[in-house]
């Protein structure tokens, strides 16, 4: 058994807190870095902390951005007044990568999970509330996971939102239930949001 100051293990240890990244993975992927020149740990050790120090939350939408408000939140040819609401900053690239929305995005950085303690004032639903009331939005996307937290999720917000009367919808069946929109295939994600239907409270 290697002690934890023994750098291969940590560098494993480490490794191994990634999600998806079981031990078995975490050691695959510390050898494979092992082997390469130091100039490739280098450059990997300091794509992550440039990322970490220069990456904040857009004061708009709350996606990872270097400038905030973010390039999509500014780019001024996106629809401001739809605004597609999702967990986490990885579906922003995800739906992104698709090219068939034209919107603006909102994320909440997680979904109600009451077991776990996140209930709405762990997640960025005052602030789309606050969007709603100070910019004239005619439409929100809700395009929450299809798993059990998502479509809770996505039912309270239905709700919360119901004072303002504009348009709620939700993405159309295609996403597998239990799927991930950032697992999915850029044109499911697309019909997806073609076929969007009204979500009601
Ligand atoms: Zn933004």
């Amino acid at each position: 058994m290697q002690t934890e100051h023994d750098p291969v293990s940590r560098l494993i240890f480490e490794l191994s807190k990634l999600p998806g990244i079981g031990e078995k993975t975490a050691t695959r992927l510390a050898y494979h870095i092992l082997k390469q020149d130091e100039a490739y740990s280098r450059a990997l050790a300091e794509a992550l902390l440039n990322a970490k120090q220069k990456i904040i939350l857009c004061n708009q939408c709350f996606t990872f951005t270097d400038t905030s408000p973010c390039r999509i939140c500014a780019n001024t040819e996106r629809d401001q007044s739809l605004v597609c609401v999702v967990e986490r900053p990885s579906d922003v690239f995800a739906i992104e990568q698709s090219g068939s929305f034209r919107g603006v995005y909102h994320v909440l950085h997680g979904v109600l999970s009451p077991l776990d303690g996140i209930g709405p004032d762990e997640l960025k639903m005052r602030e789309l509330i606050t969007r709603l009331g100070a910019s004239s939005i005619r439409e929100v996307i809700v395009a929450t996971n299809p798993s059990v937290e998502g479509e809770a999720t996505a039912l309270y917000l239905s709700r919360l939102m119901k004072p303002f009367q504009v348009k709620t919808t939700k993405l159309a069946h295609g996403i597998p239930v239990g799927g991930m929109l950032e697992y999915t295939d850029r044109q499911t994600i697309g019909k997806a949001l073609e076929n969007r239907m009204e979500l009601h409270a």
